[in-house]
């Protein structure tokens, strides 16, 4: 089903425009996608247009970073790291605080923009702000808990402890998917952690950066924190090659694409810098004869469907027990027929565009791949035509050893394959290079115990009869194998930000060497 309330492409023009001028931002013809010492500049890059999924009509144009800008953007966050590193962590989090309050009072139209931007229906774009919120309050409370450890040392008269101290700049590069909330998994935690940030936003999704960078500008100003944020707006090959190559930065948190995620862990690993990698998912449901079908099935719908399958953690494949296969692809076929496709901005929409014409081919692409690859289409698989990049939701009867079924397809592309057991479903969740989420539908306590156990699900998630998009930040969020190994938002994933530092202190009159070995008495010296 579609709906058809867009408004006009010159209207939604305006709209961003009005939307911006709520933040303090002028947009009259260019807007600056560059910005360091706590205020936009005039950068030097090209001048890009960034275009409306759901209409793709132009939206605006914006300025991006030459690189003079981006070693200006980075000099200027090295600069802040001097000051901002000697700032008590708890005052730091003072700041982190009022970040989230701004971005509390800005939630309804920071979503707004999120929905122009990037096409995501409104309930998830509040839903992708509240992750900021969160991961704020979550920054603040850590501000008073960055722990270090004492040990017992085995040397007599002897401290031995561990501490953590803030670790330098900060490269953020991101992925248009999560153009808010992915970013302040980062930049929430390294504040408190006393880093400065430097920001390469993905160039598909520009609006929301430069809204973000206005309301860290607003609460920064006049404080400590001014300038710890820089943002460099620009491209992969261009400033995001330049920003991993940067011996200035100690560490660079990348999400995106398994490809991007590869060249990033090879070009800082060449440097030994760090990386945290968020990368692509390839992820399962498993629905056993047992399952709550209603359960199931909502999760499967919001975990295939929502956001229009541009979710790292969107579920792509399906697998069924045989005694309830035929049923539920039967209801999913049905429930993939009502979803309301159509403007992001219309509340009754579920689904919302793809993010380009691009991704749009990628999509169409790849259904011809598969059913030449013997899957069968049991629901959706046309491209709407209609302006804007829309699709529609797909279900494909697919078997395993389809080699598109290892392929992480960027939109609402689900594979529906039947198993007799649970173990052959384990082994079929673990099939993939990626290991991102999973999840597993099941009344039966053995059968959940089994999954999350040690020969279980080989992903950094695995749920119970939860789908396997929309987690919450107090868990420590990242995948393994191809997806990188990356942890972020909860837990202890502060500590990648931070670097840690052993330190033995003697008290005593004596130099007892550690594992009890003997070197130079200067007593014996003295009497020679
Ligand atoms: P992408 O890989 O095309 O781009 C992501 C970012 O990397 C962009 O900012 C881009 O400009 C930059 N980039 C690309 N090539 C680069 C290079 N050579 N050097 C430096 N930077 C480079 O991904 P996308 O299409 O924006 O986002 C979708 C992908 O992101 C999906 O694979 C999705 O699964 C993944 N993702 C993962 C997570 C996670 O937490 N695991 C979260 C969101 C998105």
């Amino acid at each position: 089903m579609t709906t058809e309330t867009r408004a006009p492409a010159g209207a939604r023009a305006a709209l961003v425009r009005e939307v911006l001028g709520a933040f303090g931002l002028a947009a009259g013809g260019t807007v600056s996608g560059v910005a360091y010492g706590g205020r936009f500049v005039d950068g030097a890059g090209a001048v890009f247009e960034t275009l409306d999924p759901t209409t793709g009509a132009t939206l605006l144009r914006v300025q991006s970073a030459a690189e003079a800008d981006y070693t200006a953007a980075v000099e200027a966050a090295q600069a802040a790291f001097e000051r901002w590193r000697l700032v008590p962590a708890p005052r730091r989090g003072e700041i982190v605080r009022q970040l989230g309050e701004a971005f509390r009072r800005r939630k309804d139209d920071l979503a707004r923009l999120i929905s122009l931007d990037n096409g995501k229906i409104l309930s998830e774009a509040r839903g992708e702000v509240q992750e900021v919120i969160d991961m704020c309050d979550f920054a603040v409370g850590l501000s008073r808990q960055l722990y270090g450890r004492q040990m017992h040392s085995e040397r007599p008269q002897h401290r031995l402890l561990e501490q953590w101290h803030p670790l330098g700049v900060l490269g953020i590069i991101s992925a248009f998917n999560f153009p808010a909330a992915v970013p302040g998994w980062g930049w929430a935690l390294a504040l408190v952690c006393g880093d400065t940030i430097v920001w390469k936003p993905s160039e598909q999704v520009p609006l929301v950066a430069i809204a973000c960078q206005q309301l860290f500008h607003d609460v920064t100003r006049g404080t400590e924190a001014e300038g710890v944020f820089s943002l460099v707006l620009g491209d992969g090959p261009g400033v995001g090659e330049r920003l991993i190559a940067d011996v200035c930065i100690p560490l660079v948190q990348a999400t995106g694409s398994c490809r991007m995620g590869q060249r990033v862990a090879e070009v800082v690993g060449r440097r030994t810098g760090r990386a945290i990698l968020e990368l692509g998912g390839n992820n399962a449901v498993i629905v056993l004869d047992d399952a709550d079908l209603d359960l199931a099935l909502r999760a499967v719908v919001f975990g295939a469907v929502g956001t229009a399958g541009q979710r790292c953690t969107s579920t792509r494949r399906l697998i069924l027990q045989r005694g309830i296969a035929a049923t539920f692809v039967e209801r999913l076929a049905r429930a993939y027929r009502s979803v309301a496709i159509g403007d992001p901005l219309d509340e009754a929409t579920l689904m919302g565009p793809l993010i380009s014409q691009a991704a749009v081919e990628r999509y169409a692409a790849a259904l011809v791949e598969i059913q030449a690859q013997g899957g069968q289409i049991v629901s959706g698989g046309t491209v709407l035509s209609r302006p804007g990049f829309f699709v529609e939701p797909t279900l494909v009867r697919s078997e395993p050893s389809m080699p598109m079924c290892a392929e992480e397809v960027f939109g609402p592309l689900l594979h529906v394959f039947v198993v007799d057991a649970l173990d052959a479903a384990i082994t079929l969740n673990n099939l993939v290079p990626q290991g991102l989420s999973s999840s597993l539908f099941t009344t039966n306590l053995l059968a959940a115990e089994q999954w999350l156990g040690a020969a279980g699900s080989d992903c950094g998630i695995a749920n119970v009869n939860v789908g396997t998009s929309g987690a919450e930040i107090g868990g420590a969020f990242g995948g393994e194998k191809a997806t990188g190994g990356g942890r972020q938002a909860g837990s202890d994933a502060w500590k990648a930000y931070m670097r840690r530092q052993t330190c033995t202190t003697n008290y005593g009159r004596t130099l007892p060497l550690a594992q009890g070995v003997r070197f130079f008495d200067v007593a014996a010296d003295d009497h020679d």
